[in-house]
């Protein structure tokens, strides 16, 4: 049977295009819609169009927001919606409304119009920012939703969007990923702004005393837990965390990223800010046991890989 065409939203994004690439690498057919109104997602598309299975990519320039998506339905036979509004200090004040219409009306738009396109799998991005954090360990997903920022809130309500449409026969699998790094990664996110610092552009703002811990989470692995969502046989509306399970201190990466890069990341203390939760922990058992998932990036080797990306890889040793 042909493998059929699988619809990613947001593909240009930085989960997004790595998503991408290995599904064309894979041999599977891609439709990839995005606003791509920025610089880094164009690029983004110049980078996949050069791919060598580039003859399985189409490309639709689309605001999900407004466009007709019933168009955009009509072959696909999984769709993988990465499209949305990320970060969590830009959701609050003015920033709530992009979040609102990026994140939760989109979603709700794409799940209501696969009422009436029938889909095997509808697999959504969903975020450990549904979480309150993970002060007594690692955070499973009967955990009920608490989240501290407007994003938060915003991902918890994607989530309860997906139990919704389920209830109406929609395959959705939300997936709740904790702090993606890696190549390509957005430009406001921890790593690639040690990156900048490093590159001569500002000092990284270290928020508050640096020991929150976050359960960094490599790109690649992220992929690997969507595409076997979008495979396994999975109840409708069921949710499930992509996290390494390892809470590393911020402090420590900074620390390990200096130790790659040869020299100390320069640093600018900075206020905490609200929504910066104290750490981050996913449980990965629900993950293991319905997507026959692990995480297999060493945190160690998925820097050094973000690094040499950046050409500031100083320690050979580390080179994949
Ligand atoms: P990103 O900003 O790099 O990618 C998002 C993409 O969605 C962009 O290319 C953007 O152009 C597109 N997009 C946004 N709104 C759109 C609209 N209305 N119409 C069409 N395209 C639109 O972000 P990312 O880090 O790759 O995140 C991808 C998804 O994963 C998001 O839903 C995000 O909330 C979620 N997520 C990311 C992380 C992380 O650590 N990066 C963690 C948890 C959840």
């Amino acid at each position: 049977m042909d493998t059929p065409t699988h619809l990613v939203t947001g593909g240009a994004g930085f989960i997004g295009r790595t998503v991408v690439d290995r599904l064309l690498a894979d041999g599977t057919p891609v439709h990839l819609v995005d606003r791509a109104d920025q610089p880094r997602m164009q690029a983004a598309l110049r980078d996949l169009a050069a791919h060598p299975r580039a003859d399985l990519l189409r490309v639709t320039r689309a605001d999900l927001a407004t466009a007709d998506l019933a168009p955009l339905l009509t072959d696909a036979g999984v769709v993988v919606h990465l499209a949305g509004q990320p970060g969590v200090q830009a959701s609050w004040g003015d920033g709530f409304g992009d979040h609102v219409r990026d994140n939760v009306l989109v979603t709700q738009r794409l799940l209501e119009a696969t009422l009436d396109a029938p889909v095997d799998r509808v697999v959504v991005a969903s975020s450990s920012s549904v979480l309150r954090g993970a002060p007594d360990g690692p955070v499973d997903e009967a955990t009920t939703p608490s989240p501290v920022s407007p994003y938060g809130v915003t991902k918890a309500t994607v989530e309860q969007l997906c139990a919704t449409y389920a209830s109406r026969g929609v395959p959705t699998v939300a997936l709740r990923f904790f702090t993606v790094y890696g190549r390509h990664q957005r430009p406001d996110m921890a790593v690639a702004r040690m990156l900048a610092a490093l590159d001569g552009g500002p000092a990284f703002p270290l928020r508050g005393d640096g020991w929150q811990e976050r359960d960094w989470t490599h790109v690649d692995d992220i992929t690997a837990g969507v595409v076997a969502a979008t495979r396994r046989d999975l109840a409708p509306g069921t949710v499930c965390n992509l996290g390494s399970g390892n809470p590393v201190s911020l402090r420590e990466v900074l620390r390990l990223t200096g130790e790659l890069a040869g020299r100390p990341v320069p640093v600018r203390p900075v206020a905490p800010v609200p929504g910066d939760p104290a750490r981050t922990w996913a449980d990965t058992r629900r993950a293991a046991d319905l997507l026959g998932w692990e995480p297999l990036v060493p945190l160690r080797a998925g820097l050094a890989d973000q690094l040499h990306g950046a050409g500031l890889l100083t320690t050979t040793s580390d080179a994949a």
